[in-house]
């Protein structure tokens, strides 16, 4: 994995050179509530890519504090991308949920330190007490409560004596503070709702910023990494763990990853996938990672993709285009080469014998020897590219005319003698000669044909369905724009086709191979060997050079 540096490099390069840190310590807390998506992938390569680098620690954290969304198929889809992302969290598997008995102490403690207080107003209420940054805020009554009654309240708030709602708990900081998040913010709700872990042991929930310092601070991290819109939380999260005298980890705040032609917000998500405007959390055009793996991404080339844009305090939004790069980069490399025909036209080779099937030995790679070699039948009747066949053609066009002799990928010259065409005067069929000398795809006189087309046996090829995505968002940046964004999905974001393949291109879901002049396809989770169904993952740099 290739090494990086960024802003949090230095201040931690500068930690351990001072002595305030001599192991690093991470953490990636994703709340499971929904499916990982590539922001997340920033937050885990930064995470764990830090611990890699200084041999420390990274734990995976589920921050599980709001029992209501989440749920246990979104914890195992998450250890899932975590681990094909190509990181391990070896021993270091916490829940915040583990810590509720700890937190509560902490609570009580925050109570007698006149730290903290019960209050009754309702969250709109509040809300005008707090006011605007510009102003002073309203002291709550409960802010006058004795120690006493608040351990009373508060006791009574965890043994289920009021509705949701009823009561909040309260850090009692400075209603006056310019930064909003310390006038007196909620640490503990009500909330009678069974929880995945605890089940009904408790009624009442430690709200985000209460929890997450907290379990930070349990944990021994040493460096808490998260995005821009916690920096005005910071002052808060060091409040509570000065004021509990609590050993304090280093919150770190970089901006977020945000990608062009999608959105990323789980909210958004979910509500894709719940109308159905998607096919489920995998849908191969969702930024999800599990969906990224479908369309088949491979874990190396997100990797570099966020190698390559780093970790910074600025806001920016990505080009998936630069993505798309590293993935072409990546399956360039790897991937096996294969001839498939997405629209088909058929050929016949009239001086070719009905009944023989040739096979011929192609490389997998056209650089790599060492991956070895695939057998390609050839016979009578083949398929080609529509477009490889063109009427009026000019003496540059290097495909199919009348008259003209191309290569068949690997196998023989063939020149195109007519064209066959419906009452409509569609073309049907191509008839078409081959060289017998030239097997191989060259001629022994050495005569120069530039054009090679790829093509597949029509009677030994295997028919596909094939999905061609597109981008699932007209728009550079739905999320920007007003008014409702899934008014901006792109109705041509899936195109079902069939095509047919060569036998060999016949694989296991997530085998992805490069269609030779076509693009990079991925074998679906659903695919079976009679009906194989292959998602285009990219196209090629550049298509049809013929
Ligand atoms: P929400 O706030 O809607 O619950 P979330 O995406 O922040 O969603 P978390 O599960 O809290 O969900 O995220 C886990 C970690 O991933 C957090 O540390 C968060 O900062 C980080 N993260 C989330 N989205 C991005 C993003 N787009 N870019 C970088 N990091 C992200
Ligand atoms: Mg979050």
């Amino acid at each position: 994995m290739s090494e990086t540096t960024n802003f949090i490099h230095e201040i931690i390069d500068g930690d351990l050179a001072s002595g305030k840190r001599t192991e690093i310590v991470t953490r990636f807390p994703p709340e499971p509530n929904g499916y990982l998506h590539i922001g997340h992938a920033k937050a885990i390569c930064l995470d764990f890519g830090t611990a890699m680098k200084y041999h420390g620690k990274c734990h995976l954290r589920f921050d599980d504090t709001n029992p209501t969304a989440e749920d246990v198929e979104y914890v195992d889809a998450i250890k899932d991308d975590v681990r094909w992302l190509g990181f391990d969290w070896g021993e270091n598997l916490f829940w915040a949920s583990s810590y509720f008995d700890k937190m509560y102490d902490y609570a009580i403690d925050l109570i007698k330190l006149g730290k903290a207080y019960v209050c009754d107003l309702s969250v709109e209420d509040f809300k005008a007490y707090r006011g605007v940054p510009t102003e002073p805020g309203k002291e709550p009554a409960g802010r006058q409560r004795t120690v006493e009654e608040n351990l009373e309240l508060f006791a009574q708030m965890k043994s289920g004596d009021f509705e949701d709602g009823a009561y909040v708990l309260r850090a009692r900081i400075d209603m006056t503070s310019p930064n909003l998040h310390l006038r007196d913010p909620a640490i503990y709700r009500i909330k009678h709702a069974e929880h995945h872990t605890t089940g009904n042991t408790w009624c009442i929930y430690p709200m985000y910023d209460f929890a997450h310092c907290i379990e930070d601070s349990i944990e021994g991290i040493t460096h808490s990494l998260c995005t821009l819109e916690f920096e005005v939380h910071r002052p808060l999260y060091n409040w509570i763990l000065e004021t509990l005298g609590a050993t304090q980890p280093q919150q770190i705040e970089f901006a977020r990853l945000n990608l062009t032609y999608t959105v990323m917000s789980k909210r958004k998500l979910l509500e894709l996938v719940n109308e159905k405007l998607v096919n489920g959390w995998d849908d191969p055009r969702l930024p999800t990672l599990c969906g990224m793996r479908r369309r088949g991404y491979p874990a190396e080339s997100i990797r570099n993709f966020c190698a390559e844009i780093g970790v910074t305090k600025t806001e920016s939004v990505s080009d998936v285009a630069l993505l798309e790069h590293h993935v072409r980069d990546i399956l360039n490399e790897n991937a096996p080469r294969r001839m498939a025909v997405l629209d088909p036209l058929k050929v016949v080779i009239t001086n070719y014998d009905e009944n023989l099937v040739e096979t011929f030995e192609l490389p997998n790679h056209p650089q790599k020897e060492e991956m070895g070699t695939r057998t390609v039948p050839f016979t009578r009747e083949i398929f080609i590219e529509r477009d490889d066949y063109l009427e009026d053609a000019n003496r540059k066009y290097k495909r199919f005319t009348i008259g003209r002799e191309v290569r068949l990928r690997g196998v023989y010259l063939a020149t195109c003698n007519e064209a066959i065409k419906d009452a409509a005067g569609n073309i049907i069929e191509l008839h078409c000669t081959i060289d017998p000398e030239s097997k191989g795809g060259s001629a022994p006189d050495g005569r120069k044909v530039k054009g090679t087309i790829h093509w597949v046996s029509a009677s030994e090829g295997v028919e596909a369905s094939v999905n061609l995505y597109d981008r699932l968002f007209k728009e550079e940046n739905p999320a920007a724009e007003d008014g409702d964004y899934k008014e901006l999905l792109n109705p041509e974001s899936l195109k079902t086709i069939n095509g047919i393949v060569e036998p060999a291109a016949i694989a296991g879901a997530g085998t992805t191979y490069q269609f030779e002049r076509i693009g990079y396809f991925c074998t679906d989770k659903n695919t079976t060997p009679e009906t194989p169904i292959l998602n285009r993952t990219a196209g090629l740099r550049d298509s049809w050079k013929g």
